[in-house]
């Protein structure tokens, strides 16, 4: 059986993000994984602050314990335009054409109350939109 840890450091170096493959900057938060395997072994991953925020959105509807989260991004295929945006964002390693950082994704709920049931990811600039 294997026993997931999470924490979400602040980076004190740099580190590479697992999924998308850009440089967590020293200074900024991100997801730190650790997989222990009934003492077989165990192995460290690190997600990007949006990377954490999409791979949490995509695992709902994933049913297995274990998945490739970058693989989850690849084989993803939004049906909305905001999705759409979110993945080409994704793939463009959370830069804009100038190089700035985009914001963190955002998960939309129906109802907030109730179970956690997202009806969409958007990135912040297209909520007003
Ligand atoms: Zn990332």
């Amino acid at each position: 059986m294997t026993t997931y840890l999470h924490s979400r450091p602040r980076a004190r170096k740099a580190h590479v993000c697992d999924v998308c493959s850009r440089t967590i900057e020293p200074g900024e938060t991100y997801t730190r994984g650790v997989g222990l395997d009934g003492g077989a072994g165990a192995w460290t991953y690190r997600y990007c602050a949006h990377c954490a925020v999409l791979i949490t959105y995509l695992s709902v509807w994933f049913n297995e314990d274990e998945y490739v989260a970058r693989e989850l991004v690849e084989n993803w295929e939004p049906r909305t335009g905001a999705g759409r945006a979110v993945k080409a964002a994704a793939e463009n390693r959370w830069r804009t054409g100038d190089g700035a950082l985009t914001p963190v994704p955002v998960i939309l709920t129906e109802d907030t109350e109730t179970t956690w049931r997202p009806t969409g990811i958007v990135l912040p600039e297209h909520v007003a939109a």
